[in-house]
């Protein structure tokens, strides 16, 4: 433990999240995204709690390497595919399946002799991201199928704005995808965490939630709470300091916040340094001892200065919450102008 700043995680919610995930899309094979070290909350360790799942889905090879090496012995997508022709035959001996993206991939594969190994081709049905033009999907299909290194031709696309149920963009996308992968055989996945909990239309035979497995909104409104989800990581430290400023006493760099009256102020052993967004506005919530306080002055690499006024009976070596179970990172979040994923992924140095 790092000064008393520490992020501990809630294994048995990430289990009840799956289950959550695996109700909302009966029937369906649930992908555990795990990209960019599971979001934070340490790659292999949430692997292993998430043996449940139907299958992983990682960003590139290594990520995948390191599962192989772990023991893990699900599916395993590798969401941008390979880089370079010699990575190819490791798709096979380690039975990972690739997401095929850009005609640069595909050329790769039509001259590949490994053995032959799962493939799902990659439609940009409005993302404006990775994939193939859905006029492509037709001739590219084609083509993975006639090659020795394919074994078989999944479907699948990403969902640019499922996070806003009043978006016609979802349906827009769902119907590209059907439209330009009608009658064609092999396994379909379009949905995110937004898609998959409010998105029923994009179910198809795998969801790949990643944001709800660790407890967060995958949503613009709303909170986690209203789809029965569980925060799995708690973001905490103590109190190292107290002391009481007179009124006028400007606090923290910049000096941008200025007593209003002669108030008691806490230390927080926590900063941007450890995850903690410097972002954090005036005001941003966290718990003192189990009470809600606010956070005051600028954020520091390794300090923040908290208003007690509502807390007076603080003492040094108190326990702060930044996020949990009893505060939403949701909220937090949005005090400082960010979304949850960013602020899960930076808290990586405490793991
Ligand atoms: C990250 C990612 C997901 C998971 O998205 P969440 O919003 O975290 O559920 C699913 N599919 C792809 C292609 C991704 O890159």
């Amino acid at each position: 433990m790092k000064r008393g700043a520490s992020a501990r995680l809630n294994l048995a919610a990430l289990q009840h999240n799956l289950r959550v995930a695996r109700k909302a899309a009966e029937g369906r094979r649930v992908m555990a995204v795990v990209k960019a070290n599971a979001y934070g909350h340490g790659m292999i360790t949430v692997a292993k709690a998430l043996q449940e799942a139907d299958g992983l889905a990682v960003t590139c090879l290594d990520e995948a390497l390191r599962l192989r090496q772990a023991g893990l012995r699900q599916p395993i997508l590798v969401l941008q595919g390979f880089q370079q022709a010699e990575q190819i035959a490791f798709f096979s001996q380690l039975n990972l399946i690739a997401v095929v993206h850009c005609a640069e991939q595909l050329q790769m594969l039509r001259v590949a002799t490994a053995p032959a190994f799962q493939v799902w081709l990659k439609i940009d049905s409005g993302m404006g991201r990775l994939g193939f033009a859905p006029s492509e999907v037709r001739e590219v299909y084609r083509q993975l199928q006639g090659c020795q290194a394919v074994s078989g031709v999944g479907l699948m696309s990403h969902m640019a704005s499922a996070d806003d149920l009043d978006s016609p963009a979802t349906s827009q996308q769902i119907n590209c995808f059907n439209a330009c992968t009608e009658g064609l055989g092999g396994e379909r996945s379009l949905a995110n965490s937004a898609a998959l909990l409010g998105w029923p239309a994009s179910h198809a035979d795998w969801v790949r939630p990643g944001l709800m497995l660790y407890g967060a909104n995958p949503f613009v409104s709303g909170s986690v709470a209203d789809w029965g989800l569980r925060p799995v990581m708690r973001l905490s430290s103590r109190l190292i300091a107290l002391k009481t400023i007179p009124k006028g006493q400007r606090v923290g760099y910049g000096g941008s916040w200025v007593a209003p009256e002669t108030m008691p102020m806490g230390l927080v052993a926590i900063g941007y340094g450890d995850g903690y967004p410097r972002h954090a506005a005036v005001g941003t919530p966290l718990l003192v001892a189990g009470k809600r306080a606010a956070l005051i002055g600028r954020v520091s690499m390794d300090l923040l200065n908290v208003d007690l006024r509502c807390v007076p009976e603080a003492q040094v070596g108190d326990e702060v919450e930044l996020w949990g179970e009893n505060l939403s990172m949701d909220e937090v979040a949005q005090h400082a102008d960010t979304i949850a994923y960013e602020l899960l992924c930076g808290a990586t140095k405490n793991l």
